[in-house]
C-alpha cells in the first residue's frame, strides 16, 4: 500500500543531506566538544557551524543561540528564565489560550509558585487581537509569550504588533515559533522578539535538538546547573550530532524557502479546494488569510476525528485531530474550543500539514480515499442518519449553512 504522510506537524522526515551531514559526528568526529585536543576541536567547529546556520536563518548573531533538546525545554527556558531572573515584586505574565502546552502547562507550574498569569483569548480565526494583548498589560507583567504560527489551525499571530508593545513598555517578548521556522520567514529583528523557540525535527532536522534565541543583554536564570556549556546558558555536554542536523536543517530551509512557500501552499490549496469540492459538510478552521502555507484544518460534520484518523490511516494516509487522550476519555482540543468550537465540533476537526517531501501525487492519493471515508463514517452515524432525513434544528442548519 502507498503511505501518503500529511502529519508534518507532528514531525518530518529527516532530510537526507541532513542525515549525511550527522553521520561523522557519530563515527569519526565523535570528540566532546569541551575537550581541549584534535577531537574536541573538531565537534566544537562544527557547532559553531550550525549556530552560524541557525543564526543566519533569523537574522540574528550567533552569540544569541543557545542549544536545548527542542521546543518544550526552549519554551520552559524562556518563560521560567525570564521570570525567574526578574526581581519586581509581584510578577505577571501574558500568554494566550491557544498556545501548546509546552508554554501553557509551564504558565501553570509559575501560577502555582505565586506568578499571576493572563491567558489572553483568540477570535474564531484564531488570531490574537493585540489590542487585547495590550489591555491585559499591568505594571508587574514582566513577560509576554505569544506563539507564532499555531500548531492545529496554522494561523499567524501578529507578532510586530504585539512586540512594538512589549518594547514601548520594557517588557520581554518571547514567542514559540516551533511550527513557523523554516516554514515561513522568521526574522528576530522584525517581529522584535527578545526570545524565540524553536525545534529541529519540525523542519526535517532530527527530534530531541532545538534552540532558544535569547537577544544580547537579556537576563534569565538557568533551568539546570552543571558545567559552563552554551555560555553558562545550558549546562551539559552537546549533542553535537544533533546540533549539526539542526543547523543543515535551517541552511536547507533558508535556501528552499521562498519556492517551498509557493509549492507546499499550492499542493495545501489544492488539498483543501479537493475536500471542499467532494464533500458535503466540510469548513475550514482558522483564518485562511493568515496561516502557514503547509498547514489545514478542516472540520467534517457528523465525523468523529479519532474514528476518521483511524480510517485514512487503514488506507494509507497519516492525518491528526488535535484532540489529547486523557485519563481514559479524549478531550477535544483545547485550540478548538479556545476559537469557540463546540466539543462536538472539536472532535471532528482534522488537521492536515504538509512539508518537503509531499507531492502531487500524495495530494491526489489522499483525495481519492477520503471522500468515501467520510461517506462510510456519516452512514454509520445515527445524528447523521436523523438529521438528513429528517433535519433536526442543529441538522438542518448544518444543511442549510453548505
Ligand atoms: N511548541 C509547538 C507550537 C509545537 O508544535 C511543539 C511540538 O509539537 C512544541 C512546542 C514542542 O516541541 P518539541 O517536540 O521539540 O519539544
Amino acid at each position: 500500500m502507498r503511505r501518503i504522510y500529511l502529519d508534518n506537524n507532528a514531525t518530518t522526515r529527516v532530510a537526507p543531506e541532513v542525515f549525511e551531514a550527522m553521520k561523522p559526528y557519530f563515527l569519526e568526529d565523535f570528540g566532546n566538544a569541551s575537550s581541549i585536543h584534535w577531537y574536541g576541536q573538531r565537534a566544537r567547529a562544527a557547532i559553531e557551524q550550525s549556530r552560524e546556520q541557525l543564526a543566519r536563518l533569523l537574522n540574528a548573531r550567533p552569540n544569541e543561540i543557545v542549544f536545548t533538546s527542542g521546543g518544550t525545554e526552549s519554551d520552559n527556558m524562556a518563560l521560567f528564565g525570564i521570570v525567574e531572573a526578574s526581581r519586581s515584586g509581584q510578577k505577571h505574565v501574558i500568554t494566550t489560550t491557544i498556545e501548546h502546552s509546552a508554554v501553557l502547562q509551564t504558565a501553570e507550574a509559575l501560577e502555582k509558585r505565586g506568578v499571576r498569569v493572563t491567558y489572553v483569548p483568540v477570535g474564531p480565526n484564531g488570531v490574537v487581537d493585540p489590542a487585547d494583548v495590550e489591555k491585559a498589560i499591568g505594571p508587574d507583567t514582566v513577560l509576554i509569550s505569544v506563539m507564532h504560527a499555531n500548531n492545529e489551525l496554522g494561523t499567524i499571530q501578529p507578532l510586530e504588533e504585539i512586540g512594538r508593545l512589549a518594547r514601548e513598555r520594557d517588557i520581554y517578548f518571547h514567542s514559540d515559533a516551533v511550527q513557523s521556522v523554516g516554514k515561513i520567514p522568521v526574522d528576530v529583528e522584525k517581529l522584535g522578539v527578545d526570545l524565540l523557540s524553536l525545534s529541529g525535527h519540525k523542519l526535517h532536522g532530527p527530534k530531541g535538538v532545538g534552540a532558544l534565541y535569547i537577544r544580547r543583554g537579556s537576563v534569565l536564570r538557568p533551568l539546570m546547573y552543571g558545567g559552563h556549556h552554551e555560555r553558562d546558558r545550558r549546562p551539559g555536554t552537546e549533542n553535537v550530532s544533533g546540533i549539526v542536523g539542526l543547523g543543515k536543517a535551517a541552511e536547507l530551509a533558508g535556501e528552499h524557502l521562498a519556492a517551498e512557500i509557493e509549492r507546499v501552499g499550492a499542493l495545501r490549496d489544492r488539498l483543501e479546494q479537493g475536500i471542499l469540492a467532494g464533500v458535503p459538510l466540510a469548513a475550514v478552521v482558522g483564518d485562511p488569510s493568515r496561516r502557514l502555507p503547509t498547514t489545514t484544518n478542516i472540520s467534517f460534520d457528523y465525523i468523529e476525528g479519532e474514528g476518521f484518523v483511524i480510517a485514512m490511516d487503514l488506507r494509507g494516509v497519516a492525518c491528526s485531530t488535535g484532540a489529547a487522550c486523557s485519563s481514559g476519555s479524549i478531550e477535544p482540543s483545547h485550540v478548538l474550543t479556545a476559537v469557540g468550537r463546540s466539543r462536538e465540533q472539536a472532535r471532528s476537526s482534522i488537521r492536515f500539514s504538509l512539508g518537503h517531501f509531499n507531492t502531487a501525487e500524495d495530494i491526489d492519493g489522499a483525495l481519492e480515499v477520503l471522500p468515501r471515508v467520510v461517506e462510510q463514517l456519516r452512514s454509520l452515524s445515527p445524528h447523521y442518519k436523523k438529521d438528513t432525513v429528517s433535519p433536526s434544528p442543529a441538522g438542518a442548519k448544518a444543511l442549510a449553512d453548505r
